[in-house]
C-alpha cells in the first residue's frame, strides 16, 4: 500500500463527536480536496449553545459558571490547555484586595473558588496567596460539575455578523476550524478579540500616545535562604538592582523589586520585569516581549545570585507560560468608567461589582508606578452598562477589557474584580435569554439586587 493510500484510510472517518454533537468536516476522505483547501478541515457544530464564553481566565470561568448555574447550555473556549488566564498562564499572584474596613466586596463565585482552594490547602490564611497548579484543577472541577462544555486548546478566530448580531464564531484547534453558534456571546479574552472582530469600537492605551501599561514576565525562585519575608526581601534586593542599573550592569526599567510569598517555603514569586512599548494584541510584539522578558528574568536572577547571599543556593524554577499583559483594548460600552468614578468611590443604580483597589499605573514607557488610593474604607461600583458593548446586541464583555478609561482600567483589572464582572456577564446573559430581551434592555437594578444583595448578606 502506498503512503497516499494509507493517508486516505486515516482520513476516511471525517465525523467527530463534540459533546454529543456530530461535527461534519465537509470533506470526504479525499486527500486532494484537503490539499486544495490548504490542508484545513472546516467543521460545523450540529447544535447551538445558549451562551458561548470565549476565554477561560478569571472573568470567563466565572461568566460560564454563572450562566450554567442559571440553567443555560454553555460552551467555554480557552486557547491554552488549562483555565485560569493570567492566574495560571501568567503566574500572577496573589489576588489583590477584595475587602475594605471589614466589608467584603468579592462576588459569590470568586468566594467559591477561594473555598475550593482552601479545602485543598492551596490558599494562605488571609485568602490572597494561592497555588496556581491547584487552581487549574479546581477550575476544571467547578466547570465540569456545572456540565459546561469545555474546549481547551481552542483559539477564537473570527465573528460572523448579520447587522448588529453575531451569527456564529469560528474557532481553531487541532481538529481544524470549527464554527459554533450561541444566543449570547461573552468576550472574556481580556483583549476584546471577539468584540473587536464583531465590529465594536474600542480604545487602546492612555490618551495622547495610546501607550499601554507595560508587560511583565513573572517567575518563581526556589531555595531562597535569607530568613526574610517578601517585604524584607524587596528592601534587600532593590538597592542591589538600583546599584547595578546605575553602573550599567543590568538593563531593567523597573524602579524596585516586586516580590511576593508563595505557599512553599523558600519559594518566592517575582513580578519584577518590565517590557515597555509593546502591544499585547500584536503577534510580533508579543514574540519580542517574551524574548525580552526572559532576558530580563535571567539577568536579574544572575545578579541576585551573584550579589545576595540568600540566593547562593537558589534556582529559577519557573517562568510563566506567557508574558503578563496588563492592558490592551478597552471596548466601548454604554457607560465609560472614569478615574474620577474610581477615586470618588461612585455608586450606581445598576452596579454589578465593587472594588477598593487603587489606580495602579505601571509606567508604560519607563520607570515608576502611579498609585492613587480611594478614601480609607471607601469603594467604587462598576455599572452594568460598562459591560454592554455598543453596536452588537447579543454580546457582553466578561473580562478586564470593559468600557473604561486607561486610569479606571488600571484599578478594575485585578482578578477578584474581573471575576465579579464575569459573573455579572454570565448572569445577565441568562436573564436576557430567559426573558427574551436584549442584554441592553435588562433592568440593571434587578441585576444589582441579584448580584450585590447576596454580597451584603454574605458579609454580615
Ligand atoms: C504582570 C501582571 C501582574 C498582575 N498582578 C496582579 C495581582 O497581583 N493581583 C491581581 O488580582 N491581579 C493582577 N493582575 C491583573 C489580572 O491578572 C488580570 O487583569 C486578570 O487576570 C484579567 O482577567 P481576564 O479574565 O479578563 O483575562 P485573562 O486573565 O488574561 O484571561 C483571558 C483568557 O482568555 C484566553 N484567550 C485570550 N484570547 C483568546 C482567544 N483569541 N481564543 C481563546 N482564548 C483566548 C487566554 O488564554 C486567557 O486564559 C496582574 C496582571 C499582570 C499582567
Amino acid at each position: 500500500m502506498s503512503a497516499t493510500d494509507n493517508s486516505k484510510i486515516l482520513l476516511r472517518d471525517t465525523e467527530e463527536k463534540y459533546y454529543g454533537f456530530s461535527i461534519k468536516t465537509g470533506i470526504n476522505s479525499n486527500l486532494d480536496s484537503i490539499h486544495k483547501k490548504g490542508a484545513r478541515i472546516y467543521m460545523d457544530f450540529d447544535g447551538a449553545y445558549d451562551v458561548a464564553v470565549i476565554g477561560g481566565g478569571p472573568g470567563g470561568v466565572c461568566a460560564a459558571l454563572a450562566a450554567a448555574k442559571n440553567g443555560m447550555k454553555v460552551l467555554l473556549v480557552e486557547r491554552y490547555g488549562f483555565l485560569g488566564g493570567m492566574a495560571t498562564a501568567g503566574l500572577v499572584n496573589p489576588f489583590m484586595a477584595y475587602s475594605t474596613s471589614g466589608k467584603r466586596l468579592s462576588s459569590e463565585i470568586f468566594d467559591q473558588i477561594l473555598q475550593h482552594l482552601a479545602l485543598e490547602n492551596a490558599l494562605d490564611e488571609e485568602g490572597y496567596v494561592f497555588d496556581d497548579e491547584v487552581l487549574k484543577s479546581v477550575l476544571d472541577n467547578m466547570v465540569l460539575e456545572q456540565k459546561i462544555d469545555l474546549l481547551l486548546h481552542t483559539t477564537f478566530l473570527e465573528a460572523q455578523t448579520d447587522g448588529a448580531r453575531i451569527e456564529s464564531v469560528t474557532l481553531h484547534n487541532k481538529s481544524g476550524i470549527i464554527k459554533i453558534r450561541a444566543g449570547i456571546y461573552i468576550d472574556a479574552t481580556g483583549d476584546g478579540d471577539l468584540a473587536a472582530s464583531a465590529g465594536v469600537p474600542f480604545e487602546v492605551g492612555r490618551p495622547g500616545d495610546n501607550a499601554c501599561q507595560p508587560m511583565t514576565l513573572c517567575f518563581k525562585v526556589a531555595g531562597v535562604d535569607s530568613g526574610l519575608n517578601a517585604l524584607q526581601l524587596r528592601d534587600a534586593l532593590t538597592p542591589i538592582l538600583l546599584e547595578a542599573k546605575m553602573r550599567g550592569d543590568v538593563d531593567q526599567p523597573r524602579e524596585d523589586v516586586l516580590v511576593f510569598e508563595t505557599l512553599q517555603k523558600g519559594v518566592f514569586h517575582f513580578n519584577t520585569t518590565r517590557i515597555t512599548g509593546k502591544s499585547g494584541i500584536s503577534g510580533l510584539d508579543l514574540t519580542k516581549a517574551e524574548v525580552e522578558g526572559r532576558r530580563q528574568v535571567f539577568e536579574v536572577f544572575r545578579l541576585f545570585k551573584e550579589r545576595f547571599p540568600g540566593f547562593s543556593g537558589a534556582s529559577l524554577i519557573k517562568t510563566a507560560a506567557q508574558i503578563g499583559v496588563r492592558e490592551t483594548r478597552r471596548i466601548w460600552g454604554q457607560y465609560v468608567i472614569s478615574g474620577e468614578d474610581v477615586l470618588e468611590g461612585r455608586k450606581f443604580h445598576d452596579a454589578i461589582a465593587r472594588s477598593c483597589y487603587p489606580v495602579d499605573i505601571h509606567n508604560p514607557v519607563g520607570s515608576g508606578t502611579i498609585l492613587k488610593h480611594l478614601k480609607d474604607g471607601d469603594y467604587y461600583e462598576i455599572p452594568y452598562r460598562s459591560i454592554v458593548p455598543c453596536g452588537v446586541e447579543n454580546l457582553l464583555i466578561g473580562s478586564r477589557c470593559i468600557s473604561s478609561t486607561h486610569e479606571a482600567h488600571s484599578s478594575l483589572r485585578i482578578m477578584p474584580v474581573v471575576a465579579a464582572i464575569g459573573e455579572a456577564a454570565g448572569t445577565a446573559a441568562s436573564i436576557a435569554l430567559n426573558d427574551d430581551v436584549l442584554p441592553a434592555d435588562i433592568d440593571g437594578a434587578v441585576l444589582k439586587e441579584m448580584l450585590l444583595e447576596e454580597i451584603s448578606e454574605r458579609s454580615t
